[in-house]
C-alpha cells in the first residue's frame, strides 16, 4: 500500500474517532438527553436502561508501525520516525502552524503584533 494511501486511511480513523467522541460527550454531558431520561423514570417509575456509548474505531492495522516519509531537504531520505501525528507526519514534518483558533488566542496574537511594531527596549541596560 502506498504511503499516501497510509496516511490518508490513518486521517480518516482520527476523524472517525472525533466523530465517536462528539458523540460520546453529547450522550454524556446532554442536560436534554438527563431531563429525558428523569421525565421517563418519573412518568413510568421504572428505571431507564444504561447509556450505551459508542465504540472507537479499530485502529487500521495496516497503520501499524507507519514511518513520516517527509523526504529531508539535506539528504532527500525519507523521515523514519515513527512517532506521527494525526496529518501521518512526525513532530518535525508536520508544517506550519495554522495559527490560533479561539477568539481569545486570536485577539492575543494581535496583541504581541501590536507590541512587536513598538520599538523594544533593552531590558539589560539600566
Ligand atoms: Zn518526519
Amino acid at each position: 500500500m502506498s504511503p499516501l494511501e497510509l496516511r490518508r486511511r490513518l486521517k480518516a480513523w482520527y476523524l472517525a474517532c472525533e466523530r465517536v467522541d462528539a458523540v460520546r460527550q453529547y450522550l454524556a454531558h446532554s442536560e436534554e438527553l438527563a431531563e429525558r431520561r428523569i421525565s421517563l423514570y418519573l412518568d413510568t417509575g421504572k428505571i431507564p436502561p444504561p447509556l450505551v456509548l459508542p465504540d472507537y474505531p479499530e485502529f487500521p492495522p495496516e497503520c501499524v508501525g507507519m514511518i513520516c516519509g517527509a523526504k529531508a531537504k539535506s539528504t532527500g531520505e525519507p523521515c523514519k520516525s515513527t512517532q506521527i501525528h494525526k496529518n501521518g507526519r512526525c513532530k518535525f514534518h508536520g508544517g506550519l502552524s495554522t495559527g490560533p483558533k479561539s477568539l481569545a488566542g486570536k485577539l492575543a496574537a494581535l496583541e504581541n503584533l501590536r507590541l512587536g511594531r513598538e520599538p523594544h527596549r533593552d531590558v539589560y541596560k539600566s
